[in-house]
């Protein structure tokens, strides 16, 4: 393998495909799943029962912060991050969420989106939560 070719976006689990899908390993002997992914479990220390799976996108926030120290790149609004647990398998991702301050709450009902506009080129991914809006039930 030629590792100048390896993405960095592959490292951290990102499929190739243009629908982006977040890739992790699971360990179907201890039953741990691993993002970013790994190629051997650090619970069972063996690589024979991992295999790759996709991640559920969506999640809610477990915490988040009001980052005010401001970088040209992101202007000089407050930037919120925060910690969500991905929906399905528990997984805790660290990242910015597309919100208003004063919209953060924990438990908030969030997606983990990528765009090609976060890819760099040279190959780093960097993704974003946003809140999910769900539709009123009325009945
Ligand atoms: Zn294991």
């Amino acid at each position: 393998m030629d590792e100048n070719k390896a993405t960095r976006g592959n490292d951290l689990g990102w499929s190739e495909s243009s629908a982006r899908k977040l890739q992790a390993t699971h360990c179907s002997h201890c039953g741990r799943t691993f993002f970013p992914a790994k190629e051997v479990c650090s619970s069972c220390y063996t690589a024979k029962s991992i295999a790759s799976v996709e991640l559920s996108p969506f999640g809610r926030v477990y915490a988040f912060t009001i980052q005010r120290m401001m970088t040209p790149k992101w202007g000089s609004q407050p930037l919120v991050v925060c910690y969500a647990d991905l929906q399905l398998e528990g997984i805790r991702v660290f990242g910015r969420l597309e919100c208003a301050p004063e919209e953060a709450q924990i438990g908030l009902p969030v997606e983990l989106v990528v765009d090609d506009r976060e890819v760099a080129p040279d190959g780093f991914v960097y993704y974003h939560f946003r809140p999910v809006v769900q539709a009123s039930k009325e009945s």
